[in-house]
Order: C-alpha cells, then structure tokens, then sequence
C-alpha cells in the first residue's frame, strides 16, 4: 500500500494526541505533534504554532509507529518544511550544509577531492561489475574523523570475509537524505537524479551504505533504483557474515554494552535484532539495553537536520540518552550510524562522562574481536568544524 497523501492523513486524524506522547521533545519541552495535525488541517496555523514548530522535528518516527491510524507524521513535516523552502523560509543554520551538499556533495563543508581520504591505506578498489557490492560511504563516514574509524573496520571486517566490492570513489555525492529532510526538494530530486545515474552506469545491483539514513533514502525514496539496485544496511551484511562463519569474532572484549537503536534503521527501516546479533557473537561482551529500546528508542537528535540545528534549537536528546546509558552500567554505548556516533560522543564530553563511558560503532567492535586487538588508525584528516574525539575501549 502507498503512503497516504496529506489530505488523507488530516482526514483520518483521530485528534488522540498518542503522536504527542511519544515524541522525545516531551522529555524535556513541550511539543505537540498532534496540534500541527490539527491546525494544519482547519488552516487556523500561526508562523509559530505551524511553520517554526515544523523546524524542530527530527523525523525520528517515534509517532508514526504508535499511531493507531498509521499516519506518518514525518511526511507531514517535510511537506510543510518543503513549502517553507520553497517561499525562502529557510532556517540560517541549514544554509551551511544545503550550500555545502550543492557546492562539494556532501554537507559538512569538506573538499570533494578528499572524499576518500577515510580510506587510505585499506587499498578499496573502484567498482566494477564484477563485484557484488558497491560500497556507498555516508558524507559523515567519509568526513568525520569519529566515523571514519567505523568505516575503516567495516572496510577491514569486509576484506576480511573475502567480500567482493568497490566502492565509486570520486563519483560518489550524497544519498540526499539532509536536503530531503530539511524540506530541499529540489537539492533532492538532484542529488537523486545523479546518484541513479551514476549507480545504474556503473552496473550497481547490490549497494551497502555506512549509514541508515542512506539506506532509507535509497531503498525509500530513489524510484529510478526500485527494481534495479537492493540496498542493505552494513549491520545486514555483517550479520549473515557472522552467521555463516566468514567472520568469526573470536578475540575476548570484556566490555558491558547496550545498544543505541538508530531511529532510521530501526522505526523507518525494522532493523532492530541483525545489531544485537552481531553484539551477541562477540565472546566476553555483555549486551545489556536501555529501558527505551528497539522501537521505542530515543532519538540522538541528528537526523531530520537535528545534527545542524541542535544547539539552535536547544535540543539534549543525545544527552537524555548517554543519560539512559549509564544508568544500565554500560561501559560502551554501541550503535550502527554515524550521526548517533557523531551526537553521542558530543554528549559525553557535554557530561564530561569520558571516564565511564565510550560511544563505539558495532563494526569496530566486532572488528576488534575478529582481529584479536588489531588497531584500527583513522587517516588523520579533519575537515574543519568536524574535530576528532579519541576514545578507546
Ligand atoms: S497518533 Fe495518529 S491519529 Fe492520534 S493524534 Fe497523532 S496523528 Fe492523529
Ligand atoms: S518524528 Fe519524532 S520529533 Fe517529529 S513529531 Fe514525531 S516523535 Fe516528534
């Protein structure tokens, strides 16, 4: 079944207000889903109450899946985000990345010819047909020194297994998802348009993305790729790996762990057990969760623009939930997406937590337990503004 359109979704409205319940802005403001429905709807919306509200969702999805009528509200705020963009309504702190994603292809102000420099040393090759997968790297893998880390395990736990692929390099740009979220229509339906062109010349027919937020805009929102290209998830890959014993995590990490459940790969994508899975196989690793777990998980508050907005918005989901961490014993909060890692490890140097806590990407820790303890050194390369916090497990 198609997503309903706008029009349905105010017609099928129950005015419950579960929307509201579940959104993570109630844990610490006020902020009422269910309210914009409503105005939207009778068109009696203020600048305020509608066009301004609309700016502080973070499209975690967290009241589209509580929603007895299956509305999914996200739709309902990119619309109306989309209608602020196209009237000039931007906010100033999405200007850096929609410039950036038009300018470099990626919205972190980085240098496209450094676009590969997360891989250097690891010898990936360019994609041919011939390989089974092409390796699609988020613009936070390839620009964050944090998530560059990650990317290199999964790189390394790939070569390992003896997994065919290549990634496009150089003709890589951005899946698109902050221009999509951010209401940039336009920016998307170019970035798309690229991307299809550039996946299908190239003979893609299997891509892996370092991030979920590439995921759900490939596998969601790319119609040109529906039937030609299958996407997958990093997580989804390892866990058959593991599985079916072409990676064996056999090194001891004696660390207790929970899960951060990132919002597009669990509420928007229905990956929740493939992570823990991976965690379960790591021999000494104890998996522990937070109360709020799987579908009920609370966002980091990066996605929907959340990673750009955050201090303008004065928005502490990603503290709330180191916050929630510590209170399970965790030393290590795992998690499968690079704006989690990015928003997770500002919150722990924001708690001033370093010495309890550490935040790791799941490839890293199953990296260390297939290598035995071998390091992983990140190219040592920031891009300004992405500065590198080091931690180690
Ligand atoms: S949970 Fe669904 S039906 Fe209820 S108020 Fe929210 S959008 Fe409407
Ligand atoms: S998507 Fe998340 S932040 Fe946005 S209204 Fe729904 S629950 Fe709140």
């Amino acid at each position: 079944m198609g997503r309903a359109t706008v029009g349905d979704i105010f017609l099928s409205c129950l005015q419950c207000g579960t929307c509201t319940g579940a959104c993570p802005w109630n844990l610490e403001a006020s902020y009422n889903p269910r309210r914009i429905l409503r105005e939207l709807s009778l068109n009696c919306g203020s600048d305020r109450s509608v066009d301004q509200a609309v700016w502080s969702c973070v499209t975690c999805n967290a009241c589209g899946v509580v929603c007895p009528r299956g509305i999914m509200i996200v739709d309902v705020m990119q619309a109306v985000r989309a209608l602020n963009v196209s009237t000039g309504k931007t906010p100033g702190y999405f200007k850096m990345p929609l410039d950036s994603l038009t300018q470099s292809g990626n919205p972190w102000g980085g240098e496209r010819t450094n676009r590969l420099q997360w891989a250097e040393g690891l010898d990936i090759p360019g994609f041919v047909p011939e390989h089974d997968y092409c390796l699609f790297t988020c613009c936070t893998t390839a620009y964050d020194p944090d998530s560059r880390q990650a990317g290199r395990a999964f790189a390394r736990l790939l070569q390992t297994a003896a997994v065919s692929f290549g990634t496009l390099g150089s003709r890589e740009t951005c899946c698109g998802d902050p221009a999509h979220k951010m209401g940039a229509t336009d920016g998307f339906a170019g970035l798309v348009r690229k991307n299809s062109e550039s996946l299908l010349k190239a003979g893609v027919h299997k891509l892996l993305t370092t991030s979920p937020h590439c995921l759900d805009a490939f596998k969601n929102h790319y119609p040109a790729l529906k039937d030609a290209v299958a996407s997958e998830h990093y997580t989804q890959l390892l866990d058959r790996l593991v599985a079916r014993g072409r990676l064996r995590p056999v090194g001891q990490v004696d660390r207790i762990v929970t899960f951060h459940d990132p919002c597009y790969l669990g509420r928007h994508n229905g990956i929740f057990e493939a992570p823990r899975r991976i965690l379960q196989s790591i021999p000494g690793l104890k998996l522990v969760e937070m109360p709020n777990n799987r579908q009920g998980s609370v966002c980091c508050g990066g996605g929907g623009g959340g990673a750009w907005s955050k201090d303008a918005l004065d928005q502490n989901f990603s503290v709330l939930r180191v916050q929630e961490a510590l209170g399970t014993g965790a030393e290590v909060i795992a998690t499968a997406c690079p704006y989690c890692i990015r928003m997770l490890n500002a919150a722990v140097g924001e708690l001033g937590v370093e010495d309890q806590i550490v935040v790791r990407d799941l490839a890293e820790l199953l990296w260390q337990s297939v290598s035995s303890g071998d390091d992983i050194k990140p190219a040592e390369h920031a891009e300004p503004g992405l500065e590198q916090e080091v931690c180690h497990v």
